[in-house]
């Protein structure tokens, strides 16, 4: 009789130790099954690090030709804008006889003086030794101007002279000091 239980005791060992065995055998095949998953995710990953080097090297391509094409046109143009503030003196001119005594029909740098407006900007008269022909000056209450003309009155940095259509608009405007943004080209 204890040999019998003997014999089925060995059984029953060998039954846990089949399953045990079967069990571990199942665990590889998932742990083996997360690795090629793990070295998936690490191919993809190592993937993107490369499209994003890729992209890196892309933006700072352009990032470059960007600044070349920058300094090519300044080279080209030759000049850079400098802002400045002053507060002037400014008066007022139109076509009219009685202004016609300052600066008469066309205006000293051959063009026709205009008045400012949405599309263009307003004749100044200024003294082109402080501010040579073309700078461009934001006067409050006028709006954007250009020095186009000069005028026998208009001396030194500090007095302008802007044109409107109508001589009502010159006697409105009177003489007003305001400060003004003046945007002359330099050379580069
Ligand atoms: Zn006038």
């Amino acid at each position: 009789m204890t040999k019998y239980l003997s014999y089925l005791m060995i059984i029953v060992a060998l039954i846990f130790i089949y399953d045990l065995r079967m069990k571990y055998q199942k665990q590889e095949i998932e742990i083996q099954a997360l690795r090629m998953d793990l070295d998936h995710a690490n191919k993809q990953i190592s993937d993107m690090k490369q499209s994003i080097d890729i992209g890196t090297i892309i933006c700072e391509t352009i990032t470059q030709s960007s600044n070349k094409i920058a300094c090519f046109l300044s080279k080209i143009l030759n000049v850079q804008i400098v802002k400045s503030t002053r507060k002037v003196e400014v008066t007022a001119y139109c076509d009219c006889k009685k202004c016609n005594g300052k600066h008469a029909g066309k205006t000293a740098s051959g063009k026709c003086p205009q008045e400012v407006s949405d599309r263009t900007k307003g004749s100044i008269a200024a003294d082109t030794r402080h501010y040579p022909f073309g700078t461009e000056i934001y006067i409050p209450g006028y709006g954007w101007g250009v020095v186009e003309d000069r005028g026998g009155a208009i001396k030194g940095p500090n007095k302008l002279d802007i044109f409107f259509d109508d001589h009502e608009t010159v006697k409105h405007w009177g003489r007003q000091y305001v400060e003004v943004e003046i945007y002359r080209k330099a050379s580069a």
